[in-house]
């Protein structure tokens, strides 16, 4: 980062009118809730979104969700452009197709990618993650392709590629990636999963029992999954004889990669902050030792309530709105305006959907040390199976697994008890 002195001129001076200006790094839903709980504390500032993105904010899990009709239009039938009340005043300005490639934070100054910089009174972080490529990429599979999804055009991409596709082979068993099974099933591609390093779907959150019954699921519903040495060498294969081009007549066959993320935080490198994943905030998603300075969404990482304080790092949509409107009120509060904040009371909980299989998880049932089965047979997860996390004896997390509502109720009695553990 240049010192202030080195940067080009300043196109957006501070505050001439006594207001204070905020910006807001990442136009996704927490940078969009942090804007919207700025100006809801009746804050007088201006308040400037820069986005690296063409798009306002709109409904990224939406993305994988459902079949969505192939049009030009499809940016249309995805973007969910939330509208921020009193913003119609020059409270909130969308800089979009702007990327921010470096920030000064002693000197509170953002470089922007047109040349421009950006002095600031208040900084929120709300860059999010960016999808993880290639864990045996380095050098064992020569002909290194893939595609990834995190955003719009990439969903665009992926929607009308598997029309025209036949076979979709994807990397990973996660979320995005079981989500884009299901959807591939939905256009009648036949699908095949590589997991190398798991026995089975989502099973660093839900445990290797239910991973696997999973895993079993998805095979008994047409999906070929395959796992360790075996999806190791099928994925060597794949690339060396199928490789996915990245421009010229796309084939009958998709390759998509879904193995994780990595946080946006480049453009903080050279301010001495804690950025080992992603950006270190307390409580009040604060960034220390910066008091003008918060960090929401994906990319932050928090003292989680739930595991006494150990920090954690959530990348599901509701985490993004709850932490971007802490971290609006939080800095609306140091700016002097809006009552003192609380501090980070967050209930974690997600759902999902795979082959018409409703997956709901609450709580943290990553720091269990034992599980049972609470209603259902883990062999017949469509029939409604819930599932209980422990540590100790007691309740860390729950899952509910149904094609139906069968058991909603007994799932609904364990959220309850784990909400007043
Ligand atoms: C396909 C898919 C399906 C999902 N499904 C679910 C689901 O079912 N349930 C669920 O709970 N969660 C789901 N998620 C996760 C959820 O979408 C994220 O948790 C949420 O979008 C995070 O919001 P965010 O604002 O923190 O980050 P993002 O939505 O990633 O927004 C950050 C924005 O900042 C931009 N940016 C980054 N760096 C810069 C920079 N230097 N300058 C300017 N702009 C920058 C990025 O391009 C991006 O537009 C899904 C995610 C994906 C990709």
């Amino acid at each position: 980062m240049p010192s202030a002195s080195d940067l080009p001129e300043i196109v957006m001076p501070p505050a001439v009118d006594g207001r204070p200006l905020i910006g807001i790094v990442g136009s996704g839903i927490a940078g969009l809730r942090a804007a919207k709980a700025i100006l809801k504390c009746e804050a007088d500032a201006r308040i400037v979104i820069f986005g690296d993105e063409d798009h306002r904010t709109y409904n990224r899990p939406g993305l994988t969700k459902k079949r969505y009709p192939l049009s030009d239009a499809l940016d249309m039938t995805i973007a969910e452009d939330v509208k921020v009340h009193g913003a119609e005043n020059d409270a909130l300005t969308w800089r979009l197709g702007t990327r921010v490639q470096a920030a000064d934070l002693r000197d509170r100054i953002l470089r922007l990618s047109t040349g421009e910089t950006f002095e600031y009174d208040g900084l929120v972080i709300a860059s999010g993650v960016r999808p993880r490529t290639s864990v045996w990429g380095d050098g064992e599979c020569e002909l290194h392709t893939h595609r990834t999804l995190r955003g719009l055009g990439d969903a665009r991409y992926i929607h009308h590629r598997l029309q025209a596709s036949d076979k979709v082979t994807l990397v990973g068993a996660g979320f995005v990636a079981c989500e884009l099974a299901s959807l591939a099933r939905e256009y009648g591609c036949e699908v095949i999963m590589l997991e190398a390093l798991r026995r089975g779907p989502f099973e660093s959150v839900l445990g290797e029992r239910v991973s696997m019954a999973l895993g079993r699921w998805l095979v008994q519903h047409g999906i070929t999954f395959l796992t360790g040495d075996s999806a190791k060498e099928l994925l060597c294969d794949v690339r060396a004889s199928n490789p996915v081009p990245s421009s010229g007549p796309p084939g009958r066959s998709l390759f998509i990669e879904a193995i994780g993320s990595v946080p946006n935080v480049e453009w903080l490198h050279g301010n001495g902050l804690d950025l080992s994943d992603g950006v270190r905030v307390d409580e009040y998603m604060r960034v220390s030792p910066w008091p003008n300075v918060f960090a929401a969404g994906d990319v932050a990482r928090y003292p989680d309530p739930w595991t006494a304080g150990n920090l954690t790092r959530m990348e599901f949509w509701k985490n993004a709105i709850d932490t971007g409107d802490l971290a609006g009120r939080s800095l609306a509060s140091a700016l002097g305006y809006g009552s003192v904040t609380s501090r980070i009371g967050y209930f974690p909980s997600m759902s999902t959907e795979v082959l018409g299989l409703r997956i709901q998880i609450a709580g943290n049932p990553k720091m269990s040390d034992s599980m049972e089965t609470v209603c259902g047979d883990l062999d017949q997860p469509d029939q409604g199976v819930v599932v209980a996390y422990l540590r100790e004896g007691a309740m860390v997390g729950a899952a509910y697994m149904d094609k139906g509502a069968r058991f909603n109720s007994a799932y609904i009695k364990l959220l309850k008890s784990l909400r007043g553990r």
